[in-house]
């Protein structure tokens, strides 16, 4: 495993609408552990496979909850709204609130291309489409009601 570039706000290849994955083979298995540490590395709750420059229709999520791997992802239902404070790993040290679904449920195939169904309130239905959002080349910063605020990090 290891950890990749992650591409910022500005870089064309986020604004782009990501292509299914058809099969799993070792190169996208690799890309996918590799998202899951470049996500952990950079304390993300979420990371999506063009953030990496890549255009597939992945996703990672980890609320503290454990990794989820989202292969081809689908919102089926939503429900309800949250409005929070939301950041994103393409756009460092700033933040911003955002309306969302407090309630999601998709269906996806896992890295083994076995098809299930997650579903998520708060946070997880948060993350869930935030980096779905990113799949159709969709950011946050569009969302945003008011301005996107600086955040202070913490000194490691
Ligand atoms: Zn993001």
């Amino acid at each position: 495993m290891a950890t990749r570039n992650i591409r910022e706000l500005g870089d064309e290849v986020l604004t782009k609408k990501c292509r299914e994955v058809k099969e799993m083979n070792d190169r996208t298995r690799e890309l996918i552990n590799d998202m899951l540490e470049t996500m952990y590395e950079a304390n993300g709750v979420g990371l999506a496979a063009p953030q990496v420059g890549v255009l597939k229709r992945i996703v990672v999520i980890d609320i503290g909850e454990g990794p989820v791997v989202l292969v081809n992802p689908k919102i089926v239902e939503t429900d309800g709204s949250q409005t929070g404070s939301e950041g994103c790993l393409s756009v460092p040290g700033k933040a911003g609130m955002v309306t969302r679904p407090n309630y999601a449920k998709v269906v996806a195939f896992n890295e083994n291309m076995e098809e299930y169904t997650i579903e998520g309130t708060e946070l997880m239905a948060r993350a869930i489409c935030h980096e779905c959002d990113h799949l159709d080349g969709k950011l946050y910063v569009d969302l945003v009601e008011g301005e996107l605020v600086d955040v202070e990090y913490e000194e490691e």
